[in-house]
């Protein structure tokens, strides 16, 4: 909630190069939980903002997930990869360079727990 406000026009309005929010989340939310946040930037007038949770490569079979998981569903392995959002397209954290690698095993993932009651 409080990166929504961050992003909100209370701040956002003083910036001139612009802002957008990646809400990071392990998780897919329900469609009350994604009404409720589109609520809160409405509220805040976070205009400009991504929901971005990570997919799964099963670097063994190929399959792909758009859940964030540890095994593959398909085959078991956990040897996997992860796709994330970099500038508006998706690709794979290990095809990063190792600075952005290093950056992306910082990203905070929140789950529905750490939400709150409001979603
Ligand atoms: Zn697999």
């Amino acid at each position: 909630m409080e990166k929504f406000k961050l992003h909100g026009r209370k701040y956002v309005e003083h910036l001139t190069g612009g802002s957008a929010l990646h809400c990071n989340l392990e998780e897919h939310l329900s469609q009350a939980q994604y009404r409720n946040l589109l609520r809160v930037a409405a509220q805040e007038g976070t205009n400009y903002f991504t929901f971005n949770i990570p997919n799964t490569v099963c670097n063994t079979c190929g399959h792909i997930d758009k859940r964030y998981l540890k095994e593959c569903p398909e085959c078991g392995s956990t040897d996997l990869d992860y796709l994330t959002r970099i500038i508006g397209y998706l690709k794979r954290i290990s095809n990063f360079s190792e600075p952005r690698q290093r950056e992306a095993a910082r990203r905070y993932y929140a789950n529905q727990s750490k939400l709150g009651t409001a979603c």
